[in-house]
């Protein structure tokens, strides 16, 4: 069976999924994998179809020094253990800069320019081109398809794109790029499948993970999201601080000494839920503990999401329905609900049953507006990408 793989490289770990190409250029993920522990103490851990648990092993840290030595290590016991026709192997790389707004297939000339995004991105996009980078060397026949989580949202208009500065630093790259835009165009996608009628109309869909962010969409195309240059703003996250206003980074360079690689830091892997209960940046942590911190964590998250809302339903000038995507909005019924509470200027009334059931919709049928849960699939985005391309590829474009 052909098949394609799908490579996600963070800082210190490296996620990865073999989808099977079935006749119809159907997609069935056979395996998913993740080597975690990068430059510490790397372990890999997959599964196969229906989660049966395939490898659990640990390595030295001589033996998988980087990310490139994890994508060979997944990259080895993949074709020993599965024995598949790998096709393509699609990269998900966060930064695409201004240009890029579709993915496409990557050559030495491409992993240049993506390399020029690096200091628009310096914590994610390094390790995101590290695996391309290797596998350009090693099997450079092999076709690599870069899928880029700001393509999704390069077709906003001026008046969203810009910050207010002088324009010329707009055209030096200080723009509002947005992210987890594979993950809106997965479900906008979906929509169109299981609530055509909404896919067409103005929906905010809230990414609400351990990344967090919210986009406007209308007629299935990103129209305002509450990332901007960085994937720091919007949304309170994880560990991450969401918005805040650029004189607090002034105020801590100027008057507390701290260094950029700290503020940094700081606002990165100190902040958002972690910082502001001092426990945890995991919303269950944070729902079983009494404490009032805990409690405070959470109702500045919940506080927020209702905000923002209120921000992109003004830029699609009303709205027709509301979707939660990923690991808070897919699986915390509480907080669902509790967000829910927030919307209720806007018409949404929430079904209990069906929310506490994590059914599809959760409205009411009197609710203004209408209330899903979509799980998302950035991955099979992905591949579905990588497929695309490089079919179009082969048939000629080259
Ligand atoms: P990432 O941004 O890393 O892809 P996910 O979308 O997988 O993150 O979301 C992970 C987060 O989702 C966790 O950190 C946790 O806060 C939250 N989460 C997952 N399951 C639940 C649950 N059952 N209840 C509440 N929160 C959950």
């Amino acid at each position: 069976m052909e098949t394609v793989l799908v490579i996600n490289a963070g800082s210190s770990s490296l996620k990865f999924q073999l989808f099977g190409v079935a006749a119809a250029g159907d997609l069935q993920r056979l395996v998913k994998g993740l080597v975690d522990g990068v430059g510490t103490s790397p372990r890999m851990r997959a599964l196969g179809v229906d989660g049966v648990p395939l490898i659990d092993q640990g390595y030295s840290h001589d033996h998988i020094p980087d990310l490139s030595a994890a994508a060979q290590l997944a990259g080895t016991w993949l074709s020993e253990r599965q024995g598949f026709n790998l096709v393509a192997v699609g990269h998900r790389v966060v930064q695409g800069g201004p240009d890029h707004d579709q993915p496409l297939r990557v050559n030495e000339s491409v992993l240049r320019n993506l390399e020029r995004f690096v200091p628009l991105a310096p914590l994610h996009q390094p390790g995101n081109l590290e695996p391309i980078r290797m596998l350009l060397q090693s099997r450079p026949d092999l076709p690599q398809v870069a899928c880029f989580d700001t393509g999704f949202h390069r077709g906003h208009t001026d008046v969203a794109d810009y910050y207010a500065l002088p324009r010329r630093f707009h055209g030096r790259g200080a723009r509002r790029y947005g992210f987890h835009g594979l993950s809106y165009e997965y479900v906008s996608a979906r929509l169109r499948e299981v609530a055509p009628k909404i896919a067409d109309q103005r929906v905010i869909v809230a990414h609400l993970g351990n990344g967090a962010s919210m986009c406007a969409i209308f007629a299935g195309r990103s129209i305002e999201t509450t990332m901007g240059f960085t994937a720091l703003d919007g949304l309170p996250m994880g560990t991450r601080c969401g918005q805040i206003d650029p004189g607090v980074i002034l105020y801590l360079m100027t008057e507390t000494g701290m260094t950029a690689t700290e503020i940094q830091d700081l606002l990165y892997r100190e902040s958002g839920l972690k910082g502001l209960s001092g426990i945890s940046s995991d919303v269950r942590d944070l729902l079983e503990s009494d404490s009032p911190q805990a409690a405070f964590a959470l109702d500045y998250f919940v506080y927020r999401v209702g905000l923002y809302a209120g921000t992109l339903a003004a830029a699609l000038n009303g709205l027709d329905a509301f979707v939660f995507t990923a690991g808070i909005g897919e699986n915390s019924a509480l907080m669902r609900a509790r967000i829910v509470e927030n919307l209720a200027w806007l018409g949404a009334e929430l079904d209990p049953v069906a929310n506490a059931e994590g059914r599809l919709a959760i409205s009411t049928s009197s609710s203004r507006i209408v209330l899903l849960v979509v799980p998302t699939d950035e991955e099979l985005m992905i591949a579905r990408h990588t497929l695309e391309v490089i079919s179009k590829d082969t048939s000629g474009a080259k």
